[in-house]
């Protein structure tokens, strides 16, 4: 077989961008091939509605990422804190209690602690789960909606903590998986507080397009097509057959695919994937969520709030001051619910906590509704760490998968 080039790699996210850069820089001639118009996927600092650049995907970072923080210092990039919150409020039911934002990561603690109990001992070695540790394979199928019933908590208690999670999964916790939840904490060595702090905390100074624009640079040489979408991967006993909507064919050695597992079925992948990873794809992962940027009338006070799964909006946090007026970030558990792009249906929300609080715009991009990610952040649903740990087993072990993925 000829072949136009020695790796393929589909998809120009964090994973596609960093791929390229390590392997030109072993002289591997490499081809990235990406549908949009940009590199970055689930992560684009851009101009928005509300007058500045903000990031529309991925944000917040930490040094408990030891991949994304190890490149953050590679190339010495600046990072900034979300502002300290003074004032949190939460609804329980249709009620609004106010505290400071501790007092309500303190009415979090218990259940919080109960719930993920185990999750360091269950989890010793969570970045390497292959074979999955028996009393995680048992709990794959519970879902965290269960485990929080489970509890028995007071209505508020329940709320902050069913909130919390929605926030977290960017989904209904009626479908998000337990053993993801534990595996979060125990990323974060068992300590709650320390994963919330990873999730909002530190970002970048300049978005989180100065990491991106840093690793491309880093990925000269290697043959970056944008606007061009794969449709077709095959796998022959030579080599690799990529099809592209444009009616480009690349024969290649060898192909990385970067897809979220989402919209993996999007591309007809020949032969299929065995294993759950197609039920996976085909059902889709717990994330069914959207973030959205909102430009708030005047100085609104530093403040955090949260609201129950069934809310339309879970959570909103004060990020930056702005000519005067303050710049909010909030979370939803459901795409589609409100028009992300209606200043007044977004405000109706917020008036449920602030009911005095004006929007002067918003603006949001819908990631789960885009079929070039069909989720937020990847967290999986009930079942779905069995499958994947499956899928990530044979593909260590080098059986056919591997030359695909
Ligand atoms: C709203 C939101 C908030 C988030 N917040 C955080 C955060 O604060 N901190 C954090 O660490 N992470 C966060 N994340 C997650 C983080 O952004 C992602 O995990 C990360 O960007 C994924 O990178 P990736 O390369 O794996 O996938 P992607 O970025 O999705 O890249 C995949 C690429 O493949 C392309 N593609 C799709 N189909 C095709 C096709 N058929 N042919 C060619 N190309 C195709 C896509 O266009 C895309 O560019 C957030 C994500 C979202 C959406």
């Amino acid at each position: 077989m000829h072949y136009d080039c020695d790796v393929v790699i589909v998809g120009g996210g964090f994973a596609g961008v960093t791929a390229a850069r390590e392997l030109v820089r072993r002289g591997i001639r490499t081809t990235l091939l990406e549908a949009r118009d940009r590199l970055g996927g689930r992560t684009w600092t851009r101009g928005t509605a509300l007058g500045r650049e903000l990031d529309m995907g991925g944000t917040w970072v930490h040094w408990i990422q030891p991949h994304v923080w190890a490149e953050i210092t590679r190339y010495g990039l600046d990072l900034i804190a979300s502002p300290e919150l003074d004032t949190a409020y939460w609804r329980v039911g249709d009620e609004v209690h106010t505290g400071t934002a501790e007092s309500m990561l303190d009415a979090l603690d218990a259940p919080m602690c109960a719930l993920l109990a185990g999750a360091r001992e269950n989890l010793p070695q969570p970045y390497d789960f292959a074979p999955l540790p028996d009393g995680i394979k048992r709990l794959d199928h519970v879902t965290v909606a269960e485990k929080i019933t489970e509890q028995d908590l007071d209505p508020e208690r329940h709320a902050l903590l069913d909130g919390m999670w929605a926030l977290n999964f960017s989904g209904d916790p009626a479908r998000s998986a337990y053993t993801q939840a534990l595996r979060w904490c125990a990323l974060a060595g068992g300590d709650w507080k320390l994963m919330f702090e990873a999730c909002a905390t530190y970002k970048f100074a300049r978005g989180t397009r100065s990491l991106l624009d840093a690793i491309a640079a880093d990925a000269v040489g290697t043959d970056i097509r944008l606007n061009t979408r794969v449709t077709r991967i095959e796998e022959r006993s030579d080599g690799i057959e990529i099809g592209c909507d444009d009616g480009t064919r690349l024969r290649t050695r060898r192909a990385i695919v970067t897809l979220p597992l989402n919209v993996l079925n999007s591309i007809d992948i020949a032969p299929s994937f065995g294993h759950g990873l197609p039920q996976i794809v085909t059902e889709g992962q717990a994330s069914t969520g959207f973030k959205v940027w909102i430009r708030a009338r005047g100085d609104v006070g530093r403040f955090a709030a949260l609201a129950d799964s069934t809310a339309a909006l879970t959570f909103v946090q004060y990020e930056y001051p702005f000519e005067g007026d303050s710049l909010l970030v909030a979370f939803g558990p459901r795409s589609g619910v409100i028009d992300l792009n209606d200043p007044r249906a977004v405000e109706s929300e917020l008036r449920k906590w602030l009911p005095d609080l004006e929007v002067v715009a918003v603006d949001a991009h819908d990631w789960t509704a885009d079929p070039l990610s069909g989720e937020t952040w990847p967290m999986l649903a009930p079942g779905q760490l069995s499958a994947v740990q499956q899928a990530a087993g044979d593909l260590t072990r080098g059986v056919r998968l591997g030359r695909v993925l």
